[in-house]
């Protein structure tokens, strides 16, 4: 086994596939270093009882042709093993006083809102005709971008509309914009699956999405996404080491030489790349003092997206599109939307996923999998770990009130759930090391939206780079395959 490698990348979450996979591409010799005995990071799947309980994709984002996911995939190949499915629902909303399912037709779920609140009418339109305006995450190919730079500049101009919409409503949250509706409190849970604080601008973007019907989900379970990257990287003559948990980026002569592991093995690399979570690479696996004040403060001050608590439940009856015709349900009994508490859960906003509604492989025949997911406070998981018992007695209170809504909110499930398994912010953190269990790295704030990208290259190590959920605001698969494709090009360019 070599000691030397052009490029080492930490981590084997979708950033870090989605980087080597470009850098073989451009002929460079790359290592994979992860610390888990799996690919996928976040983007993972793990079985219980016959179950295959999926952590992550729900919908996929940038997969029409030409869109910034579509380019990596489609580059190497793995369209016909992910699957892709469009989604002509994005989910079903469930108030106390409706229940309304969201669909493609953007413009029928306008009239029904319109219909709903009669007296913001115009402001609903107004906010419907913004989120219409916004382009479609198409991008030219880079080869079509050396062949044709007119096409780059077209690219850039139908940006305009976003541009325009940045400018008047960068600096606001859903919260505040949510001013402008005479019925707020009542009209919130159907205009954002976001957190409250989140820029409205993402909220635009979610029905623009449905509106350009980029909304896809792949019909392999997401290790098997992670494991369609990983397998064609090893095709393609990469290298992946697991159980390889990086403990030092190595320093010399203001260079990055490589990295040490936990066993203290050293392995060399022209160029580093980070996949991991950002706190531990720029703080623990290399030091402050290597970093650029402003950053040590964004990474000091800025809002975490949030973990979450996951009950996944086998279900011993197949449910279908009649069941759940959206595959997603957000329950709103309560509207607080950010780090709930467990005294806090029989109310708290929910949203169920039917996993196997396009994808029965994922439970045993004549079954299905459901999952409850609210977003969860990390601190409250964090204090109760160390005392076992505790903590074993809070997943199962979790796992009842799971349960109970559950039987409340789909009557004819009673009885006949079999199989509880509970994930808590502690599990996202220690499977996957990302700090406080961050499911998808920044909050997308109005403040942290004007950063939209992290540096790239975040020290003043000339040879270093980070990819991935912590460089991308917001997080979320697209960013960290597209992210990918950037970073090599830039490792490229330091290595030339
Ligand atoms: C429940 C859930 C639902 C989600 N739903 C969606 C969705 O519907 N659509 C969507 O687009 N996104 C979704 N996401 C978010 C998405 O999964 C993540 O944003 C994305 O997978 C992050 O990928 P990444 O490569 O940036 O980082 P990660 O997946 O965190 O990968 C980082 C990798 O680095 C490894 N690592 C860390 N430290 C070290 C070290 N010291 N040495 C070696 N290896 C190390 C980790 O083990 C991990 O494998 C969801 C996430 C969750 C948890």
């Amino acid at each position: 086994m070599s000691n030397q490698y052009d490029v080492i990348v930490i981590g084997a979450g979708i950033g870090g596939l989605s980087t080597g996979l470009h850098l073989l591409d451009k002929g460079y010799k790359t290592l994979i270093l992860e610390a888990h005995t799996l690919p996928g990071g976040l983007c993972t799947s793990f079985e219980r009882k016959g179950y295959t309980i999926d952590t992550s994709i729900h919908w996929l984002v940038g997969c029409i042709e030409g869109g910034v996911v579509w380019h990596t995939l489609n580059r190497f190949n793995l369209l016909p093993e992910v699957k892709l499915r469009r989604l002509e629902q994005l989910a079903t909303i469930r108030t106390p006083e409706h229940e309304v399912t969201i669909g493609d037709d953007v413009g029928e779920y306008e009239r029904f809102l319109c219909r709903l609140f009669p007296s913001d009418e115009r402001e609903l339109v107004r906010f419907f005709k913004r989120a219409k305006s916004l382009p479609r995450m198409i991008e030219p190919s880079p080869e079509d971008r050396k062949r044709h730079p007119f096409k780059s500049l077209g690219s850039l101009f139908s940006y305009w509309p976003l541009i325009m919409l940045a400018f008047q409503f960068g600096k606001l949250s859903y919260d505040s914009y949510l001013k402008r509706f005479k019925e707020k409190p009542r009209i919130k849970p159907y205009l954002s699956v976001f957190t409250d604080d989140s820029s409205v601008l993402i909220n635009f973007y979610l029905f623009s999405w449905l509106h350009q019907q980029d909304l896809y989900t792949p019909q392999v379970n997401s290790l098997g996404f992670s494991r369609a990257f990983e397998s064609r990287f090893k095709a393609m003559g990469g290298e992946i080491r697991y159980n390889a948990r990086v403990s030092k980026i190595l320093v010399n002569d203001g260079k990055v030489k490589g990295v040490s592991l936990a066993n203290g093995e050293e392995i060399y690399g022209k160029a580093v790349v980070s996949n991991a979570d950002g706190y531990q690479t720029l703080f623990q696996l290399l030091g402050k003092e290597f970093v650029p004040p402003s950053l040590v403060h964004l990474y000091e001050t800025a809002p975490l997206f949030g973990s979450m608590l996951m009950v996944s439940l086998g279900v011993n009856q197949v449910l279908t599109e009649k069941d759940m015709p959206a595959r997603m349900l957000s329950e709103w009994v309560t509207p607080e939307t950010t780090g709930v508490k467990l005294t806090d859960l029989e109310k708290a906003p929910v949203t169920y996923k039917l996993e196997s509604l396009y994808n029965q492989a994922v439970a045993p025949p004549g079954k299905s999998l459901l999952l409850f997911e609210a977003m969860a406070d990390f601190n409250e998981w964090k204090t109760l770990r160390p005392d076992s018992t505790r903590y074993k007695e809070a997943k199962q209170l979790a796992g009842e009130i799971a349960l109970r809504r559950t039987e409340t909110c789909f009557p004819q499930l009673k009885g006949k759930l079999e199989v509880i398994d509970v994930a808590t912010p502690v599990t996202f953190e220690r499977y996957t090391c990302n700090r406080e269990g961050s499911i998808q790295g920044w909050r997308p704030t109005p403040e942290m939206i004007r950063h939209m990208n992290l540096p790239w290259k975040p020290t003043y190590l000339p040879n270093l780079f980070m990819v991935g959920q912590w460089v991308s605001v917001g997080g979320g698969i697209p960013p960290s395959v597209m992210g990918g494709e950037k970073v090599a090009g830039l490792v490229a360019r330091y290595l030339k």
